[in-house]
């Protein structure tokens, strides 16, 4: 496929959660698709994604990851969820009704597409090049929906890189038999850090070490907690700070199972240690937590399991300077304040799938706004 030169309304960077509510409701909008090969044509929108199938991150969760623990996943705009089976796991059943979406509303995905670069190629107001390992789209406005998958965060801590054992971040997990006999730090307050702890205490010996205590709250997820989640990182973003996981924000449910690991001791955090060594972890005399979990000098460990999460996919948009000095990018809702041509869905607020449903439908009301269609 080579596309040099095909000119479009708007191309949608990305064909996960977000990039397919979007694709959806620009479709609804009446706003024509670009097949590949069409180059000739002008006007109408793409999808460019880089996985090689439908699916997005949902693609490459780990194998015991299944259905029922992926809490409120909502469905996508304009067609529901068939009936998933529980034990399924999570990278087979969500990638099958991806793949139905986009066939349903016959949406134009290009794939495997990598997005390198979008530059600013016509001043305000002009033209978008986006520019990719097949070629280059130049296009009146993108919808970046790139996720966060793609970036996981990794805190630099002192003697990192001296770690005779495996360290490995959650986007790397397989399972948890591949640490059976060796003693495993989870680092990390959220759920994933919850969720894998549970299942690796069933095979081996844990410890859970995060930078600031855990809350666990005696209440499910519900509309209300959701508003407030959605307000706080919409003020992060709105003043131009990077997105905080939706954990920093709320907390995290008290669910049955949650409690039976800290009746058993496995949920009990101990703080974040100073250094790594060789053979495992050190705190340093001011880490030193208050009881009733001190933690010990020295912690001998074969591996570090880094549940840290991940940060927003952006670098493809460095070309376009919108990052300020708070280290994130204005927005209003899913607008890049700094260039309307741009909006961000997947981003801060609107970084679930709920969200990314409700952004797809703001972004494409923003779009309509700055190039009538
Ligand atoms: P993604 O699904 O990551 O899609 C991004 C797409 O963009 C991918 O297809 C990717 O290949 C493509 N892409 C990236 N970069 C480029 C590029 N440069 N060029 C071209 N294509 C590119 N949310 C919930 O609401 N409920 C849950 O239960 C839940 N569980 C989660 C569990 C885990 C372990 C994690 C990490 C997240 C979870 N989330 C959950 C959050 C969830 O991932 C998001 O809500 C949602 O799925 C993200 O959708 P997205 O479209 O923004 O990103």
């Amino acid at each position: 496929m080579d596309s040099h030169g095909a000119r479009v309304d708007v191309v949608v960077i990305g064909a996960g959660q977000a990039g397919l509510a979007v694709a959806h409701y620009l479709r609804r909008a009446g706003l024509p698709s670009r097949e590949p090969g069409s180059v000739a044509t002008r006007g109408g929108f793409v999808v460019l994604d880089d996985a090689p199938a439908p699916g997005g991150a949902w693609r490459y969760r780990w194998d015991s990851l299944r259905v029922q623990d992926a809490h409120g996943v909502h469905e996508l705009p304009g067609m529901s969820m068939p009936p998933l089976e529980p034990d399924e796991r999570a990278s087979v059943a969500l990638p099958r009704y991806f793949a139905a979406y986009e066939r349903a509303f016959e949406l134009p995905v290009i794939r495997p597409v990598r997005v390198g670069a979008v530059r600013d190629v016509g001043g305000p107001g002009g033209l978008l090049a986006v520019e990719t390992d097949h070629g280059e789209w130049l296009t009146r406005a993108v919808v970046n929906a790139t996720g966060t998958w793609q970036k996981p965060f990794w805190p630099s801590l002192p003697g990192c890189e001296t770690f005779a054992g495996r360290q490995l971040h959650t986007h790397d997990f397989q399972t948890a038999g591949d640490f059976r006999g060796r003693h495993v730090v989870v680092i990390g307050g959220g759920t994933s850090a919850v969720q894998l702890l549970l299942q690796i205490a069933e095979i081996t010996t844990t410890t859970w070490v995060t930078r600031r205590r855990p809350e666990f709250l005696a209440r499910s997820f519900d509309e209300e907690w959701g508003r407030a989640v959605v307000a706080a990182v919409d003020a992060r973003t709105r003043a131009g700070l990077p997105p905080e996981s939706v954990v920093g924000v709320t907390g995290l449910p008290l669910t049955e199972e949650f409690q039976r690991g800290i009746d058993c001791g496995v949920l009990a955090p101990l703080p974040m240690f100073a250094r790594i060594v060789p053979d495992g972890v050190v705190w340093g005399p001011r880490d030193a937590p208050p009881a009733p979990a001190p933690a010990p000098a020295h912690l001998a460990a074969g591996v570090l399991l880094w549940a840290t999460g991940f940060r927003a996919g952006l670098n493809h948009l460095a070309p376009l300077h919108l990052r300020v000095h708070g280290g994130g990018i204005v927005m209003d809702g899913t607008q890049v304040v700094a260039d309307p041509r741009l909006q961000l869905v997947g981003y801060g607020p609107s970084a679930s799938t709920i969200g990314a449903s409700r952004g797809g439908r703001e972004a494409v009301r923003n779009l309509r706004r700055l190039l009538p269609f």
